[in-house]
């Protein structure tokens, strides 16, 4: 543990949201890797040997019969949706709360999104709601974690079982967590992790990967993400696919990454602990922490509730902290989403959490002190004891 306060605070002695020097110890590695790469003899930039190397490293690490890298995790997404055939007639319930790839790349596909209402205080989907929005015409459940909960993903496979439909696990926020003893990505039929730099295994860039022990949905993406090509034939087609290949350089750079990344999780964890543990007794105050515990947790972002989530923010920032509101409306009340949203419905949980969610920071980089800085300008806010409320 570091307890050095002020190293990490910037030049604006503020504590950033995102850790402004993520990649600071690995600056001489980048510059290495991509001047070997550059001036390799293969000149090979994409698709290469620490592609496929980084594949097999996570499919090891997670026992998953395959992972398959490509461009984003927006991309992983759409290929695995493709892949199942998701297209125009088909339904997939989304939740009414996150980011926006859940809904658009269903709507991309020529599907329809059906937003299902999220629990009001872990804020994944809830699967009542979830198994509510079933119709005939549902195709694939396409449950979220969000924050640093995992989705109830035990009850959300009965109900795919029971009604007879895939199940897609975006797990984008969520690598390297565990529920009941198996991985976040291989609940569903395919998962995925994004390597975008803000994500607990981010890169200097973008790139994601789809897992799955589907070895018939794994041959088939890695076609799809390379336009419908095998890998072994050049300029034969089987399919129509994407250009979303990945990209060397990440690949080596994700690899040298790698084995830090359990004790960065581990970091976050034990910072989140420490923040339910001073947070504990807020709810009574009206802050109420995320559910606490190590058993289906990412800690990739810690988001508080409250009714109060301006006045908290404020109060954060006077105190140098910096904070942030994701997704400050319900998916279906966004303009881009509107036509799918059935005329009249509402979404309570989605609503509440629009209104009342603030993250506060979470990344390993922080000092002890500036932890501690944190839990007491919360706590402070919410049992009213500085004074400057
Ligand atoms: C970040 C994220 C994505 C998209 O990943 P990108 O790499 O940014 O395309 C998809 N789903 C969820 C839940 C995410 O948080």
């Amino acid at each position: 543990m570091r307890d050095d306060p002020g190293l990490h605070q910037g030049g604006s002695g503020v504590i950033e949201f995102f850790p402004p020097d993520v990649f600071e110890a690995d600056h001489e590695t980048l510059l290495e890797i991509v001047r070997a790469i550059g001036t390799g003899p293969e000149q090979r930039f994409i698709l290469g040997e620490a592609t496929a190397a980084l594949e097999r490293e996570l499919a090891a690490d997670l026992g998953a019969a395959d992972v398959i890298a490509c461009s984003s995790g927006t991309s992983a997404l759409t290929l695995i949706l493709h892949a199942m055939r998701v297209g125009p007639g088909d339904e997939v319930v989304v939740p009414a709360y996150g980011c926006a790839p859940l809904a658009a790349t269903v709507v991309n596909l020529g599907a329809t999104p059906v937003f299902a209402d999220v629990d009001p205080w872990t804020m994944v989907v809830d699967p009542s709601e979830v198994e509510a929005c079933v119709t005939e015409r549902t195709k694939v459940l396409l449950p979220a974690h969000i924050f640093s909960v995992m989705a109830d993903m035990p009850r959300l496979r009965k109900i795919a079982q029971r009604s007879g439909v895939r199940l897609v696990e975006d797990s984008a926020v969520a690598q390297g967590a565990v529920l009941d003893g198996r991985p976040a990505g291989l609940w569903g039929e395919a998962g995925l992790y994004s390597f975008v730099q803000v994500k607990s295994f981010g890169t200097a860039g973008e790139g994601g990967v789809v897992v799955t022990d589907d070895p018939d949905l794994a041959r088939d993406i890695r076609m799809l993400r390379n336009h419908g090509q095998d890998g072994r034939h050049r300029f034969l087609h089987h399919v129509i696919g994407y250009n979303s290949r990945f990209d060397e350089i990440q690949a080596r750079f994700l690899l040298h990454r790698l084995p830090g990344f359990p004790e960065r999780l581990e970091r976050r964890a034990r910072i989140a602990d420490h923040y339910a543990q001073r947070f504990a007794g807020l709810a009574e105050h009206g802050v109420i922490a995320p559910p606490p515990g190590r058993n289906g947790r990412c800690y990739y972002v810690y988001t508080l509730l409250t009714e109060q989530r301006d006045a908290l923010r404020d109060h954060l920032t006077r105190h140098g902290i910096a904070s942030h509101v994701y997704y400050p409306r319900p998916l279906p009340t966004q303009a881009a989403f509107a036509a799918w949203a059935p005329p009249g419905r509402r979404w309570p949980g989605a609503e509440r959490a629009s209104r009342c969610t603030l993250s506060i920071p979470v990344h390993p980089q922080l000092t002890d002190a500036q932890v501690e800085h944190i839990a007491d300008t919360v706590h402070a806010f919410a049992v009213g004891a500085d004074g400057s409320r």
